[in-house]
């Protein structure tokens, strides 16, 4: 059935191999991230295999769905939790990253009343402004942490590149650095883990800048996707043809380049440009935005260019390919990390796992 998404195993696998003998040699662990994938326990399954020991992901269901099809942890929670959700975080989830001191409260209670502990790592903001303590207040609120029974303090950590696109960097983590050094001292306590970075974190790895004292790193996109879009990298020694996505063609008609008429919005309240070229051989794929995101499309027929799409249809251009298309051809598509994301939430696309 297509669309589908043609998921490969053995690459995801030999991805984060690579990725483990990198971090080995600097003494950093991994946590492998599943969301992309929506904790596709196939997958889990060959991260372990792998020799990945911990399997991160942002969403509660997904470590049920992993835990249910007999995946073993440890997991962590990489989303801050929701209070709403903490009877099943304290249940499934080994390592939750917090940030808030009440939600905490609530996790600490819920671990008592089960008689047993709950390891966390406290997110700290040092300056991309999505989640975390503010970095100049770190030290004195984690004593508040500290307090709450049931739980464990694991360590810190910390979240660049993703919502204000700020890279890691020699100072971002000395400052991750120097607030683990000063809760230590002040509170005489050790911190196992420090969980510096994402993948947009590799490069600090590779220039041998990377603080020693950070351990920690939970990858995503460079093990499945084997790219790192916030420093705009493919990864070194790690393959992008991991996840391909199939689309078939359902018209192919020679049309004009650019719409007729006075031109308005889109279905998506985007006003789309049009570069006249004359008559044009266009196909329209069976998918559209609600599975993909058309800009984040990469044809494997590099002669191939993706114009715009619509909720459910997408339309390219394949006037200077070498092959003759025709109506029910099917297209192969390398994706960027977002585009994956979408195509792997959306039940309209199939998703195949192959060796
Ligand atoms: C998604 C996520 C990651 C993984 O990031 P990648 O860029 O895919 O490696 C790491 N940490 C947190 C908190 C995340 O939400």
């Amino acid at each position: 059935m297509y669309p589908r998404l043609c998921i490969y195993k053995s690459k995801i696998k030999s991805n984060a191999e690579n990725l483990l003998k990198l971090t080995k040699e600097n003494n950093v662990e991994i946590a492998a991230v599943t969301k992309v994938l929506s904790g596709n326990p196939e997958i889990a399954k060959v991260l372990k295999e792998a020799g990945i020991k911990m399997i991160a992901d942002s969403r509660i269901s997904n470590i049920k769905k992993m835990i249910s099809k007999g995946i073993e942890g440890p997991f962590m929670l990489l989303r801050i939790p929701m209070m709403s959700r903490i009877q099943e975080i304290v249940k499934y989830v080994d390592y939750t990253l917090i940030s808030e001191i009440e939600t905490a409260k609530k996790l600490g209670a819920a671990a008592v009343k089960l008689n047993t502990s709950k390891k966390i790592i406290i997110m700290i903001d040092v300056g991309d402004l999505r989640e975390g303590i503010w970095f100049e207040n770190a030290v004195e609120q984690v004593g508040e942490f500290l307090k709450i029974k049931g739980l464990e303090l694991s360590g810190i950590g910390t979240n660049l590149g993703c919502f204000g696109g700020v890279l890691p960097s020699v100072e971002n983590m000395n400052l991750l650095k120097d607030i683990k050094e000063k809760i230590e001292d002040k509170y005489s306590i050790k911190l196992e883990i420090i969980s510096g970075g994402n993948t947009a974190a590799i490069p600090l790895i590779r220039s041998g800048k990377l603080p020693k004292e950070i351990n920690h790193f939970r990858l995503g996109e460079s093990i499945i996707c084997g790219t790192d879009v916030t420093n705009d990298l493919k990864i070194e020694g790690n393959t992008d043809l991991t996840v391909i996505l199939e689309a078939e063609i359902i018209e192919l008609k020679e049309k004009p380049s650019v719409p007729i008429g006075e031109i308005g919005f889109d279905a998506f309240g985007r006003k789309p440009h049009f570069e006249d070229k004359g008559i044009r051989k266009k196909c329209i794929l069976g998918v559209g935005e609600q599975d993909i995101i058309s800009s984040g499309l990469y044809s494997l027929d590099e002669k191939v260019e993706i114009l715009h799409a619509s909720s459910d249809h997408t339309i390219i251009d394949v006037t200077e390919s070498d092959i003759n298309y025709k109506v029910g051809d099917i297209l192969k598509f390398k994706l960027s990390y977002g585009c994956l994301l979408k195509a792997s939430t959306s039940e309209y696309v199939e998703k195949v796992i192959f060796e």
